[in-house]
């Protein structure tokens, strides 16, 4: 097991805020002040209301996302959620047209050894240094996943897949990694951030969507345990 003081912490998750980009160009995203501090008093209320589509910042995808009757993110047991991770490191190929296939985590395993049961896999494609400018969405451009790979990483009994664009498939692809991974009962996590930060193997990931009760989709805090 891993000696949690000796990890470092890694915040794998971005801001959110009224201006970073969302599957629709619209991001959806609001903070106002309910009641706002009274000047003269040192000790006050501040109250602030949030109103946030699901799917907002890095975020977890249920598998009731895409299936009827499947687990939603208040129903992903805890012990689901602190995976070994590993880090896909394709930064150097990925363009906006770029997918992931079988053969680059062969390729990966055949360096890094064979990936582990129940890890978060996180590909890193670099995409995240575009994080929040509009070319980060890019019309639905942007390094995406093929289905083999998907199909690779259900062999290896993956927990959860996570990237650093805003979904592991462009539009074109008609969703078929999301249909893979929540079909299997796994979970999706989009817009990772600092993915470059990541050993490529070693470190453990804490994946604590929102619990908001029949969510298909939550916001979330993403941290690694880096030892
Ligand atoms: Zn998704």
């Amino acid at each position: 097991m891993i000696e949690l003081s000796a990890c470092k912490l890694v915040d794998l998750t971005h801001d959110i805020h009224n201006n970073i980009p969302t599957w629709d160009t619209n991001c959806g995203f609001s903070l106002s002040i309910m009641q706002d501090h009274e000047p003269e008093s040192a000790f006050s209320f501040k109250v602030q209301h949030y109103n946030t589509p699901a799917g907002i910042g890095t975020h977890i995808d249920a598998p009731a996302h895409c299936f009827k009757g499947a687990p939603t993110v208040d129903a992903l047991p805890l012990n689901t959620l602190f995976n070994p991770c590993v880090m896909i490191d394709v930064s150097g190929d990925a363009d906006e047209d770029f997918l992931l296939s079988e053969q680059h985590l062969k390729t990966w395993e055949k360096q890094h050894g064979r990936i582990k049961k129940n890890s978060l896999a996180i590909i890193h494609t670099g995409w995240g240094r575009l994080w929040p400018k509009p070319a980060y969405r890019n019309n639905l451009r942007f390094p995406a996943i093929g289905l083999d790979a998907a199909r690779f990483l259900l062999t290896r009994d993956i927990r959860g897949l996570g990237i650093d664009t805003l979904s592991v498939d462009r539009p074109k692809s008609s969703f078929v990694v999301h249909r893979e991974i929540l079909g299997a009962h796994r979970f999706i996590i989009e817009n990772v951030a600092h993915a470059d930060l990541l050993p490529e193997t070693g470190s453990y990931a804490l994946s604590l969507p929102l619990k908001i009760k029949g969510g298909t989709e939550a916001p979330m805090r993403l941290v690694a345990f880096v030892p």
